[in-house]
């Protein structure tokens, strides 16, 4: 594993903290390392909140900034294909399925981002993941 992990990354995951879901916001340090992985166990210096560094982590790796790809699932329910998305935004057909594939086996943590990073309703979600698992079993 790592041993540097790039902290602006990552963001409070408790939802009654005041720093909740603010990234690169200073409030997030290394407790310590845990396991044969090495894996860091962060915390919040706002709640003392822990969590550990694989939270969060569902888009890291990828070439598109995460805003991207969720703005770029989130308009298949409209454009109505994977091709359709991929004429309006540029983006190849097979990067945008493997972004659904990634999103569609974290569906707890991608449906966060959706509501918090652009402010999507609840209803525009399950839109999204109708849509996600429709295209699954086709
Ligand atoms: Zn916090």
């Amino acid at each position: 594993m790592a041993s540097e992990i790039d902290l602006s990354q990552f963001w409070c995951w408790n939802e009654e903290c005041p720093d909740y879901g603010k990234q690169d916001h200073g409030n997030i340090v290394i407790k310590q390392r845990y396991g044969k992985d090495n894996r860091a166990l962060l915390k919040c210096r706002t709640c003392k909140g822990y969590f550990s560094e694989t939270r969060g982590t569902v888009f890291f790796g990828l070439d598109t900034p995460r805003k991207e790809v969720l703005r770029t699932l989130s308009m298949i329910p409209e454009k109505g294909s994977i091709r359709g998305v991929a004429r309006a935004t540029g983006h190849d057909k097979d990067t945008i399925s493997k972004w659904l594939e990634i999103a569609g086996t974290h569906c707890e943590e991608v449906t966060k981002y959706f509501l918090q990073d652009l402010n999507l309703t609840r209803v525009e979600v399950d839109e999204i993941w109708e849509f996600i698992k429709k295209n699954k079993k086709t």
